[in-house]
């Protein structure tokens, strides 16, 4: 076997052909979206006013394991795929563990993360369809940044509601994707029903992205040409991301890199479902066995502290119901919350595998994850997003477990981005005033008595 070299790029033509479908390794499928109105579970028929009608039959499909990748999806992917897997050798030493970490990069892209994997998909089955655009919502902005270069590169409308405070708070982002094409409205608007519905509720109110999204569907629905697009959550999503822990398996296969730990920060859960696809695919079929670990922010803890239950998925209550661990639609992680990951729910797929034991999930409390940030940072060289750096944060903790027991364990993690335009969250962590709010069970209660009461 050939020397492992620091960073391992598989050759353009081991780009994977196909997208892998963990769900039709599932023996227990992710339940399905419920129509909010007749609690039925929604149909094809119910959906392709919303989505697209390629990537709806890919959302309801749980049984076809391989989709084809289409050309023109392949050869957008070769400008900044395959990504690198990289052998954390500097981290190594600075923790002086005798564990093997490697990392999977997925932020070489302007977009500055793994979202634009899904976001181009997403709009060439839009263009496909003969669409004039595409509606979405954004937080901090590299779902809609990512959305702006897909549509930009097809020559579609590209419509992005951008939760208000993000929008004041985060000129730049706005201005990539206003650079791309994009029409960027602050959320909630007085373009909507519901934003109209929001502002009269709650004057003044700085946003959320449950109250983005049901916006963005609201003018998708209302518009003619026009589709809804999400970045997280979706089974269409993880589909679309399988190509990050398809690459990965295969770069670590060439070298015969065995993983024992592989990590993942989840917010809606793409990034993560992504990347342990193709490995819990073989731990499904029984073919081998690795651990998974969800990580999340304390603050929004949603797979360590929610309810697997059904719920909104936006807070407009005008979405689908999904069963997954939620906060409830309702929740909103505290002001000083400065991590990211701040979705209410889970991904169904990924919410079914933890309630079946088959992945592990813990939360971390943002100031160690900027330590863990800083650290990576300062010995690997790639400013990390703050998202990706939950993901540092275990995977340094399991590192230094292997440190005490002196065991070799290979670890695997996905960094998800880069964080250039998160230097404020950097700066209050630099000058010592970011804190930990972690919320109480009271309040946590408070939110379950709001989900909406589905007896199946
Ligand atoms: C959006 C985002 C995440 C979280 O989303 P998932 O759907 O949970 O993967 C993580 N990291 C970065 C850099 C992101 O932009």
């Amino acid at each position: 076997m050939a020397e492992i070299p620091y960073k391992i790029y598989l050759e353009e033509n081991e780009m994977p052909q196909a997208w892998y479908n963990l769900r039709a390794d599932m023996k227990n499928k992710p339940a399905p979206l419920l129509n909010p109105g007749t609690l039925k579970p929604m149909t094809f028929e119910d959906l392709t006013p919303v989505f697209c009608d390629d990537l709806v039959r890919q959302e309801l499909d749980d049984t076809t394991p391989f989709f084809e990748i289409p050309d023109e999806i392949r050869s957008f992917y070769k400008m900044y795929r395959p990504s690198p897997l990289v052998h954390a050798s500097f981290l190594e030493k600075a923790l002086d563990t005798p564990a093997k970490i490697y990392y999977k990069f997925e932020g070489n892209n302007t977009s500055g993360s793994h979202k634009l994997n899904s976001a181009i998909a997403q709009a060439y089955y839009a263009k496909k369809q003969g669409l004039k655009g595409v509606t979405t919502e954004t937080g901090a902005g590299q779902w809609g940044t990512a959305l702006s270069m897909a549509c930009s590169y097809f020559d579609l409308d590209c419509k992005v509601y951008m939760v208000k405070v993000s929008y004041e708070q985060k000129p730049f982002r706005r201005e990539v994707m206003r650079t791309y094409g994009a029409s960027v409205t602050p959320s909630p608007s007085e373009n909507t029903q519901v934003g109209r519905k929001i502002l009269e509720a709650h004057p003044g109110t700085t946003g959320s992205l449950g109250c983005a999204i049901s916006e963005a569907v609201e003018v998708a629905t209302s518009t003619p040409g026009y589709r809804y697009v999400l970045g997280s959550v979706l089974n269409q999503v993880l589909l679309h991301q399988s190509v990050i822990g398809l690459e990965t398996k295969a770069a670590l296969d060439k070298y015969g890199i065995h993983p024992d730990i592989i990590i993942g920060c989840a917010g809606g859960g793409s990034n993560l479902g992504g990347l342990i696809a193709p490995f819990m695919g073989q731990k499904l079929r029984g073919e081998d066995n690795y651990r998974f670990i969800a990580v999340e922010p304390a603050s929004c803890p949603s797979l360590t502290r929610g309810r697997f239950a059904y719920d909104f998925c936006d807070t407009g209550m005008v979405c689908p119901l999904a069963k997954m661990y939620t906060l409830g639609s309702n929740f909103i992680p505290s002001a000083n919350h400065a991590g990211g990951l701040r979705y209410h729910g889970m991904s169904s797929v990924l919410s079914q595998l933890y309630a079946d034991g088959l992945m592990e999930a813990v939360s971390v409390e943002q100031t160690s994850v900027f330590e863990a940030a800083e650290l990576f940072a300062r010995v690997e060289g790639t400013l990390p997003a703050p998202e990706s750096s939950h993901a540092i944060r275990t995977a340094i903790d399991e590192a230094l477990k292997c440190k005490e027991t002196g065991e070799e364990k290979t670890i695997v993690f996905g960094l998800t981005g880069t964080g250039y335009f998160d230097m404020t969250a950097y700066e209050r962590f630099n000058d010592g005033k970011m804190t930990d709010t972690i919320p109480s069970d009271e309040e946590l209660e408070a939110s379950f008595a709001t989900l909406p009461q589905v007896n199946l």
